[in-house]
């Protein structure tokens, strides 16, 4: 069970609408306890309605903000948006994750603008495998 604060679902689909038709993306920080405290939007260096990069140079500066910042958070997973399929990893999330073990991949749909759809995964990066995690949005 991943359980997500309300605001930062909206936060995180406040993003994907501003960035559609491109995928957006960003990563997810948390404390020792596993939640989500904070989401961090990143740049989509691959502009692409397909696929998102989150280039090294980003990803240092937002790992450096969460991991050796004052809050000294962890980077727990990422977040993207699927601008029109539903919310589920493609062939490329799954090479291309690479955040280690544990991390929740949250994906975004916006195949229906009007009711987007949050899912929770998890990726074994060796098996290639995916785990849908039951995602519980709290009100603030
Ligand atoms: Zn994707």
């Amino acid at each position: 069970m991943f359980q997500l604060p309300r605001r930062l679902a909206d936060e995180m689909t406040a993003h994907a609408l501003r960035d559609d038709p491109n995928e957006c993306c960003g990563l997810l920080a948390g404390d020792d306890e596993g939640g989500v405290t904070g989401v961090f939007p990143a740049e989509n260096a691959a502009r692409s309605p397909f696929r998102y990069v989150i280039d090294s140079k980003e990803l240092f500066r937002l790992f450096n903000q969460i991991e050796w910042g004052e809050q000294s958070l962890r980077v727990i997973g990422n977040y993207h948006s699927h601008t029109h399929s539903e919310a589920f990893p493609s062939p490329t999330d799954v090479n291309e994750a690479h955040l280690g073990p544990g991390a929740v991949y949250l994906i975004i749909s916006l195949r229906d603008p009007q009711q987007p759809v949050i899912r929770a995964f998890l990726i074994d990066e060796n098996s290639k495998s995916i785990t849908e995690e039951a995602l519980e949005i709290l009100p603030d």
